[in-house]
């Protein structure tokens, strides 16, 4: 989180030099031919100072609706507490990664998970430190997870990964190594907390985007049912 902070900051730096340095070079260089060859008079300091001053501004402006429509570009795919995918954008990765196996064969694996007991988290301690707890656990799974799997909020306390190239016993271990992380990490306040989870393989002959996250959803109630904190496959 703090080297995504650090790496948005320089790229919204970068941004603005980059603009405002070219909007000072266009509007002094326009300003020098205008005065030399259209006027016909020499230059001053005012023939600097004027346009690179207009070019600061007009490049800041510049600057600033780029970086807002980046923001807002980024607002459309992610959730903004947890700053991971939103549940709108991981369907339409899991809609790319079913049409792949089913064209290309393949194999892929769904990972859903729920926080236990989350709601005496907020009863107890108020919403905003349940607030801090789901962007914590959100570090905690990010750090765990491969660079190639979709991890997404799909609801309130409800999380989900798309696992590529990874068959049923290959996830229940990647779920089992991240309800452990979860239940290892001392958060602050509250101390510590458990999660349940629910995994389903993709079956390329039978299923389709709603069965496969059926599946996993009714293997994450069975681990609520068995008592939770505890990984269940479908
Ligand atoms: P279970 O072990 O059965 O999952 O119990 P639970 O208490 O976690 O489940 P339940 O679905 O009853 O409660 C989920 C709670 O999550 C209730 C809701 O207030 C809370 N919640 C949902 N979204 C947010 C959020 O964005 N921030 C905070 N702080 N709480 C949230
Ligand atoms: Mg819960
Ligand atoms: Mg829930």
């Amino acid at each position: 989180m703090l080297m995504d902070f650090k790496s948005t900051t320089t790229q919204k730096l970068v941004t603005y030099l980059f603009y405002i340095s070219l909007s000072c070079f266009i509007t002094a260089v326009l300003n020098i031919v205008h005065t030399v060859y259209a006027l016909k008079i020499e230059f001053t300091a005012a023939s600097f100072i004027i346009p690179i001053f207009t070019g600061l501004l007009f490049g800041l402006m510049l600057a600033h609706i780029k970086v807002l429509s980046e923001r807002l570009g980024k607002m459309a795919f992610t959730d903004s507490l947890t700053h991971i995918y939103n549940r709108l954008h991981f369907a339409h990765f899991l809609d790319a990664e079913i049409d792949k196996v089913k064209r290309y064969g393949g194999c892929f694996s769904i990972i859903f998970f729920d926080l236990d007991n989350f709601k005496d988290i907020n009863d107890n301690y108020g919403h905003m430190t349940g607030d801090d707890v789901l962007e914590k656990v959100t570090e905690v799974i990010s750090k765990a997870n491969r660079s190639a799997d979709i991890f997404a909020r799909y609801g309130g306390e409800e999380f989900i990964i798309l696992a590529p190239e990874t068959n049923l016993s290959g996830a229940c271990i990647h779920a089992e190594r991240l309800r452990n992380d979860i239940e290892q990490y001392k958060f602050p306040k509250i101390g510590h907390l458990t999660s349940s989870f629910g995994v389903a393989e993709f079956n390329a002959e039978t299923d389709d985007v709603e069965s496969i996250l059926e599946r996993a959803d009714k293997a994450l109630y069975m681990a609520k049912e068995f008592g939770r904190n505890r990984v269940e496959k479908a």
